[in-house]
């Protein structure tokens, strides 16, 4: 199979309006050890007492220590689904 060379000048390439969506990512980066932002820690709350939550950076786990519940997160957000949790 030969190649078919383009003769001539090759046309410059403008800058088009790209007919493309923007595609963006809702979480770009592919680690399940994201840490979920400061802000969204603070208005979390247990789905079953209400209670405050603490971040455990080690396990990446919510911790509800009244309910003895372990919330995963992943990619950045907190599963607060009850039957998610992990007892402990
Ligand atoms: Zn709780």
């Amino acid at each position: 199979m030969a190649r078919v060379k383009q003769a001539g000048v090759r046309k410059q390439h403008r800058s088009l309006p790209s007919n493309k969506p923007i595609i963006i990512s809702p979480m770009p980066s592919k680690s399940d050890r994201e840490k979920p932002p400061r802000e969204l820690l603070e208005i979390l709350a247990c789905p079953v007492c209400k209670g405050s939550l603490e971040y455990d950076e080690e396990e990446n786990k919510l911790i509800c220590h009244k309910c003895r519940l372990k919330f995963p997160i992943r990619e950045g957000i907190p599963i607060m689904l009850e039957e998610e949790a992990e007892k402990f």
